[in-house]
């Protein structure tokens, strides 16, 4: 058997959508895909104002742009993450300040973050790991007593909730991926969640490289201008036509993909309950919209064992984020061996098994057989 990490899909009418959209003869951003995206997303989250974007990366750099960041300014946000959390806002100028993850949902450490803070803080960036949902109570009330903004860095996290509000609209801006190894996918994609009503007018202005052509089109000004800061964050509406096919079938791409992680959890707890393993953990006020499932081994090697054990059986287990404070970028900003254990740790040990839609019953049967006969003939 060949089972792949992640495997790109097709659910319904995305090609035909494509067709659709090209016959139009709007091909470019901001077409009838584009707004039947931003109305479906609005709707599903009850979100105030939804934009698409080239990925989440150009979501986070509107992020770094509408909250004025600039050389001096402080962001805390974890090093165990996808390089554009940080990148995002170091473009701009900020210096990033790490803050170690919880030991069991692998998100930011929220009793960590107020100790972080420094006049010169200006951001919270909170990462929801694998779609399981930071604990934005706490966040967010040490950002509002401390006059700080919130960037939900929610890649994984579409469709997931935290105390029935979906994640992405509890932070002044949240920001999303239809990367094709997230949940909904258009290959290279992206949104831009606009909590804040002080950021919906400049948000489109940033997203239409600076200018107020958004008004224009809809005849709100007689011609657009240079305004502010921006670049081309929209994506052509043949991905965004794809990406509505994909939208439409949220609910059941979501019970597919909770049904796989709800199977993995049930089949690997024996081993967990041995001790060899552990699973990850979803706290009762979350809902996870099942983007990925990992194992924690007890160490690195024991982790790379099986990592290229399942490999020889054709199973594509990958590890995920090497810590950023450690990076060659994040060591020359001074980031040390030592200083976040939780994230080196977990870092080192944390194994992602194959967690696509089209995965089958029989396949997962042979992953976690797989792992179960790694520990039963002693290979670790
Ligand atoms: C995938 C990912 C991103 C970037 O998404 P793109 O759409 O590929 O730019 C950002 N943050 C996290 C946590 C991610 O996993």
């Amino acid at each position: 058997m060949k089972i792949p990490f992640n495997r790109p899909f097709i659910i319904g009418k995305e090609l035909y959508y494509i067709s659709q959209s090209v016959i139009s003869g709007h091909t470019a951003g901001d077409g009838v895909f584009t707004k039947k995206c931003h109305e479906l997303i609005k709707e599903k989250l009850g979100a105030r104002m939804v934009l698409l974007t080239t990925s989440c990366t150009a979501a986070l750099e509107m992020s770094a742009i509408l909250c004025n960041i600039g050389p001096g300014d402080e962001v805390i946000l974890p090093s165990f993450t996808f390089v554009s959390t940080v990148n995002a806002f170091y473009m701009r100028g900020a210096r990033p300040v790490f803050v170690d993850i919880r030991p069991d949902t692998l998100n930011l450490d929220e009793t960590k973050v107020e100790e972080a803070i420094t006049e010169k803080t200006k951001v919270i960036v909170p990462v929801h790991y694998g779609g399981v949902g930071c604990d934005m109570d706490v966040i967010m009330d040490i950002a509002n007593r401390h006059g700080l903004l919130v960037v939900e860095d929610a890649a994984h996290a579409l469709h997931s909730e935290y105390k029935e509000q979906y994640l992405g609209t509890i932070g002044d801006i949240g920001a999303f991926s239809f990367h094709e190894t997230k949940n909904y996918i258009c290959g290279e994609g992206g949104a831009i969640i606009l909590n804040n009503e002080d950021f919906i007018e400049r948000a489109e202005i940033v997203r239409e490289k600076g200018t107020d052509r958004s008004k224009f089109f809809r005849g709100e000004v007689d011609k657009y201008t240079w305004v502010d800061l921006g670049s081309s964050y929209l994506p052509s509406d043949i991905l965004a036509a794809f990406l509505y096919a994909q939208l439409e079938n949220m609910d059941e791409i979501d019970i597919r993909r909770r049904t796989i992680f709800d199977y993995y959890l049930k089949t690997l707890s024996p081993l967990a309950e041995k001790g060899v393993l552990k699973l990850p953990v979803i706290p009762p006020e979350c809902r996870s919209c099942g983007h990925l499932f990992y194992i924690i081994l007890k160490d690195e090697e024991i982790r790379n064992g099986l990592m290229n054990y399942l490999k020889s059986r054709g199973i594509g287990a990958v590890f995920h984020y090497l810590p950023l404070h450690l990076s060659t970028v994040g060591s020359s900003l001074g980031g040390k061996d030592g200083q976040l254990p939780v994230t080196e740790s977990v870092s080192g040990r944390l194994l992602r098994l194959p967690l696509f839609y089209e995965l089958k019953e029989d396949e997962q049967d042979y992953i976690v057989e797989s792992i179960r006969s790694f520990f039963d003939r002693g290979l670790q």
